[in-house]
């Protein structure tokens, strides 16, 4: 399932070709255009998923592995042991400005908490 007017569809079709770091058959791992730290990769569905919101339980093992793509990223990325954060803001209030389910991976940097 894919939406045509989607950014992270394409990224994720390959109609158009983000930095990518990272894939297996279900995810994507590419580096963000606008980074927050030295590390900042978005993994990303390769299907369409709006918002968390829109999770059923059926999607339980491919959330899962987002966050298994993302320790292979920070871990390769050399952040295993110095640290790093993975967030997905839900909805605008958050955050969220692309409404293609996405983790963000961000470290290399000391990261304050709670985030503003
Ligand atoms: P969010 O605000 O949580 O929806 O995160 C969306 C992220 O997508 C932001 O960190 C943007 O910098 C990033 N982003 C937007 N357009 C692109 C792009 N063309 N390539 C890579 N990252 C992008
Ligand atoms: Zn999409």
């Amino acid at each position: 399932m894919s939406e045509a007017d989607c950014l992270f569809c394409k990224f994720a079709s390959g109609a158009i070709k983000p930095a990518v770091v990272f894939e297996t058959d279900t995810v994507l791992a590419f580096k963000d255009i606008n980074p927050q730290a030295p590390t900042h990769v978005l993994i990303i569905t390769k299907r369409h998923i709006a918002t968390i919101n829109d999770l059923t339980p059926a999607d339980a093992g491919l959330v899962g592995e987002l966050f298994l793509a993302a320790k292979e990223v920070a871990k390769a990325g050399g952040l295993a042991e110095s640290g790093y954060r993975v967030a997905m803001n839900c909805g605008a209030g958050a955050g969220q400005s692309v409404f293609h389910l996405h983790l963000h991976l961000l470290g290399g940097r000391k990261l304050s908490w709670p985030p503003g």
